[in-house]
C-alpha cells in the first residue's frame, strides 16, 4: 500500500506528486516547475 494517497501524477525529474504534472504537452511526465527548467535548458528527454 502506497503511503501516498493521491490522484496526482508524480513528476519523472523531482518525483513530487503534484497536479500540474501532464500539463506541459512536450513534457508530458514533468510538472510545470521542471518543465521550465528542462525546457530553459533544452534537455531531451
Ligand atoms: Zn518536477
Amino acid at each position: 500500500m502506497s503511503a501516498v494517497a493521491t490522484d496526482h501524477k508524480r513528476c519523472e525529474r523531482c518525483w513530487r506528486y503534484t497536479g500540474d504534472v501532464g500539463q506541459n504537452a512536450r513534457y508530458d511526465d514533468l510538472c510545470t516547475r521542471c518543465y521550465e527548467v528542462v525546457d530553459s535548458l533544452g534537455f531531451p528527454l
